[in-house]
């Protein structure tokens, strides 16, 4: 039923591709269940619960889930090495902002990333605009010496806006979003490159927000308090990368990051991911095939893909010409989940045809440099992914074709505390989740199958 169709120019691995329903063995998509798969997101919502509801990178309920897995795989006869690495970990002390007078406006600010800190008791300063609104010319900000300037966000970056207004002598740096953006959408900068001390702290408003401050400000004197400070240290987190014993080359590789963010215990994003290549591990260990594959769980994906980074950037040419495929999983229970799919033609096709079979087509998605999977597109290696999507908006028409609610996110807890197992529970998650695992398994049983070519 699942067996592959293949056409075209992918007659050639048509050819290598030996049908699933051959007497090789058992099929490795009926013993992934969703049922094996939600009893590792449910482990990793205990974690979670008994870990400060986070599963973060370089925080004790990450550790808690790298021990979890570590434990899980052994168990399996896997052999499984940690491989730690460095991250700067930041910690948010005070994050608050205030116009100062009756009926003051709540500036709700979110700290850019890189930005200094304020004054320990916070700072008070009258407010102004730049000349240009976008604040991306030094001239710009005369005039805004000892204040808190506002500006709108666009055009250059924000370290630039930031380095323009501390060159003006301004205290700090709020920048409001673009008409591009939801009206009411906060967003979360980084001051890139610019060197920390040629900048002032600066921080991100809503659009909403913003517009209020300009109509105050044509009113007359605005003052705000601004109170914004992060600690920041060097910590060690580490990768679980797992292997059989009897681990040969050439591999396949599949990977789920399994870090959250600070803000929850992260069982959609990434807890399902996780738990899905976990539970392809476990399987897999039953069926013999277990030496072309090596499982990987990355730390630290939500700081920036930093533990995939990582792992590439260690490897020898020849270690990374042996890795043939890449399979990444970040997200695949999401509450209104819709079927995304991603990465190289060859290796997509095989994701395609258990959902044909169930006649869903595949929504081909632009997440980019968005996962784990991005460090070895760059080093070439041929890479594809499986994402039932974020804070996007379902379309009546994926609703129609779906399942699920129209107009609502596809996850709308992305990235919050209510990222839980009751809420990855909905029937339009655990339909997505049991498609995509099928779809993982089948995918890899024919890498497996067909010697691990892929073109
Ligand atoms: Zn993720």
């Amino acid at each position: 039923m699942r067996q592959p169709n293949l056409r075209g120019h992918l007659a050639v691995l048509a050819l290598l591709i030996t049908p699933l329903t051959s007497a090789q063995g058992v099929q490795l998509a009926d013993a992934v269940t969703p049922e094996g798969v939600r009893t590792h997101m449910a482990a990793f919502q205990r974690i979670a619960d008994e870990h400060n509801g986070t599963r973060a990178a370089a925080t004790p309920g990450y550790a808690a889930s790298a021990r979890y897995v570590e434990r899980t795989l052994q168990r399996a006869g896997y052999r499984v090495r940690f491989q730690p690495f460095t991250i700067t970990f930041s910690k948010t002390l005070a994050e608050t902002g205030r116009t100062v007078r009756d009926g003051s406006i709540d500036l709700s600010p979110v700290v850019m990333e890189g930005s200094l800190n304020t004054p320990a008791s916070g700072l008070q300063a009258r407010l102004t605009v730049p000349t240009d609104p976008l604040g991306c010319a030094p001239e710009d900000f005369a005039g805004a010496r000892g204040t808190v300037v506002v500006v709108e966000r666009g055009v250059c970056t924000f370290g630039v806006k930031s380095q323009n207004a501390a060159q003006a002598g301004a205290r700090a740096v709020l920048v409001y979003n673009s008409a591009a953006e939801p009206a009411t959408e906060a967003f979360s900068g980084s001051l890139g490159d610019a060197p920390v001390t040629e900048t002032v702290p600066t921080a991100g408003l809503t659009r909403a927000v913003g517009a209020q401050l300009l109509e105050q400000l044509e009113r007359g004197v605005v003052r705000v308090a601004l109170d914004l400070r992060v600690s920041r240290e060097q910590r060690q987190t580490a990768n679980v990368i797992a292997e059989s014993s009897a681990s040969t080359s050439p591999v396949v590789m599949v990977g789920a990051h399994l870090d959250s963010v600070p803000e929850g215990p992260g069982i959609n994003d990434n807890g399902s991911g996780s738990a899905l290549v976990l539970e392809l591990a476990l399987e897999l260990a039953q069926t013999g095939d277990v030496g072309r594959v090596r499982f990987a769980f990355w730390g630290a994906e939500e700081l920036g893909l930093l533990g995939s980074e990582h792992y590439v950037s260690e490897l020898s040419p020849a270690e990374l010409g042996s890795i043939r495929a890449y399979l990444n999983f970040d997200m695949v229970s999401s509450p209104n989940a819709a079927p995304f799919v991603y990465g190289d033609p060859a290796l997509t096709a095989l994701f395609r045809e258990t959902f044909a079979a169930q006649n869903l087509t595949l929504l081909p998605d632009s997440i980019g440099g968005a996962s784990d999977h991005a460090p070895f597109e760059a080093a070439g290696v041929p890479v594809a992914g499986l994402f039932s999507g974020a804070s996007g908006t379902k379309s009546p028409s994926e609703a129609r074709s779906y399942g699920g609610r129209a107009g609502s996110a596809y996850d709308s807890c992305y990235h919050q505390a209510c990222d839980t197992l009751t809420g990855t529970a909905t029937p339009t998650a655990e339909r997505y989740l049991d498609l995509m695992a099928d779809a993982a398994a089948d995918a890899l049983q024919s890498l497996l199958r067909s010697e691990l070519a892929v073109r």
